[in-house]
């Protein structure tokens, strides 16, 4: 073993053996189940059909104790699973990981998202409500290991689903930690085992076991291009939540200091791991440098045109020749690292405060193009709002996924706001208030752009079904 698997296996056991300490833990219901994890797809699949049978048995509020639960005992260990989620990838910062499990916790709906409709007439009564798919298939990024992990459980609960989870084998700790801590939750608030269910060593192979698994009643899929159509081409009804490459356009109206302030904040979270971070930065030439100035005061670093090409030498993937390699990805090394290493990387010293690295580029690729999961945010400057919307666009590839802007024109933001059609568009805001920190709304990490479903609940992971009642109890 790895002295660093060592560290990461005894940060899990100290969390669940302090959890078993706790006096009014109720250990005695889950000894002898394996906390949800399970060798292979078969096996978890058919534990997770069992716990689901029971929960439907199960009252509502009996399920919302059991959120309840799984709110409180994630609420207590969000410092570890953040931690342990840097340790583990490498990729992110502790602190802003700590807000998005909190954000998990706090903000994924519960019971409370469900909602029934009545039709009542001359013919009686007819009720549509929402009912549970069954065993839910989820696979979850490496990006938001934890995040998914819970903010799926719970929403997945509260419609009545059990869930088996093949979570992401470079976040295989932090994200099946997370099953556990659920796992214990649930059966601390007397529920049963099992409802939350994942494969202990994860791969590729079993993702695809289970998006084939005759049991699997829905995939839940999220992650980038490749494993959405993956799942897509599977003949399951799948809710797919992809990549995006979301643009923040300032116009000459904007209040350039907020805006400024809002970007970096935004686009350095959690390093720009987040796929709702603002990847390219598109702004009004006549007010361009009064916005750069104000960023460089809050946190951000501007390349000159030397660095520029030294970073594209430096995070891109190169061809056989050495080169860089436009058409493609970039260099996973550098997803979600600080600024200040990726500088020190070419050479560069910058205070560890630094949080952002600004690069002026053209609207051309690499840069503006690819969503890099990384703290460099190329910047375009436009002649005009038109043109920035245009080129924003363009650089959204079609992903619908999000786009912000910063303005105090109403007829530039509705413009903008239609012509992207993206599922989540931020006024005024970083882009993290697009998923509730900070903004008004629940908070998801699986947004559903793709298949349509827009920021998932637990409605979303519900089936429509028709109850009709002829001639009756239509009391008008
Ligand atoms: P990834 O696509 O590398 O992996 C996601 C999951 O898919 C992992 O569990 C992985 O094991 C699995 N997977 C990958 N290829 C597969 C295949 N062919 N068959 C079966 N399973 C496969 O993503 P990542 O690097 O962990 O996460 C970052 C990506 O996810 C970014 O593109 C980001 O935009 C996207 N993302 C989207 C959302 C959203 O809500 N729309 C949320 C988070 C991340």
């Amino acid at each position: 073993m790895l002295p660093e698997e060592q560290v990461i296996n005894e940060i899990v056991n100290n969390v669940l053996n302090r959890l078993r300490d706790q006096d009014e833990f109720k250990i005695k219901e889950i000894t002898g189940t394996n906390l949800g994890l399970f060798d292979d797809v078969d096996t978890a699949v058919n534990a997770a059909k069992r716990a689901q049978r029971k929960l439907r048995s199960i009252s509502i509020a009996e399920r919302e104790k059991y959120i309840a639960s799984i709110r409180e005992v994630i609420l207590q260990n969000v410092n570890i699973l953040a931690q342990l989620a840097v340790q583990e990838t490498g990729m992110g910062r502790v602190e802003d990981k700590i807000i998005k499990n909190r954000l998990a916790a706090e903000k994924t709906p519960g019971t409370a998202d469900l909602t029934a409709e009545a039709f009542t007439g001359d013919h009686g009564l007819t009720l549509v409500e929402m009912g549970p798919y069954g065993v839910i298939g989820a696979i979850t990024p490496s990006t938001n290991p934890s995040e998914t992990v819970i903010n799926n459980s719970i929403g997945m609960i509260a419609a009545g689903n059990s869930v088996v989870f093949n979570v992401h084998p470079g976040a295989k700790n932090t994200s099946l930690l997370a099953v556990k801590l659920i796992n214990e939750a649930i059966a601390k608030a007397g529920g049963p085992a099992n409802l939350v269910c994942a494969i202990k060593e994860p791969t590729i192979e079993t993702a695809q076991q289970l998006m084939k698994h005759p049991d699997i009643a829905l995939l839940v899929v999220t992650g980038g291009p490749q494993v959405v159509r993956t799942a897509l081409s599977s003949g399951k009804k799948t809710i797919g939540a992809g990549a995006g490459n979301p643009p923040v356009v300032v116009d000459e109206t904007a209040n350039l200091r907020k805006a400024a302030q809002d970007i970096v904040k935004g686009a350095s979270f959690d390093n720009n791991l987040p796929c709702t971070s603002e990847k390219v930065l598109i702004v009004v030439g006549k007010v361009a440098d009064e916005l750069l100035k104000y960023m460089q005061g809050c946190g951000a670093w501007l390349a000159d045109r030397q660095v520029i090409k030294q970073l594209e030498q430096l995070v891109l993937d190169k061809n056989a020749k050495g080169e860089v390699y436009c058409g493609f990805g970039v260099n996973k090394k550098f997803i979600g690292k600080n600024a200040d290493w990726i500088l020190e990387q070419i050479g560069i010293k910058v205070p560890e405060e630094t949080r952002l690295i600004l690069a002026e580029v053209e609207a051309e690729p690499p840069f503006v193009q690819l969503e890099m999961l990384m703290p460099i945010l190329p910047v375009v400057q436009v002649k005009d709002v038109d043109q920035a919307i245009e080129l924003a666009v363009q650089v959204e590839h079609g992903n619908r996924h999000t786009a912000i802007m910063h303005s105090t024109n109403v007829n530039n933001m509705t413009k903008f706001a239609r012509e992207i059609d993206t599922t989540i568009f931020v006024k005024n805001g970083p882009s993290y208030a697009g998923i509730g920190a900070g903004g008004e709304g629940y908070t998801t990490f699986t947004i559903a752009g793709p298949t349509g479903e827009g920021l998932t609940s637990a409605r979303s992971f519900t089936r429509k079904r028709r109850c009709v009642l002829v001639d009756g109890f239509s009391i008008v």
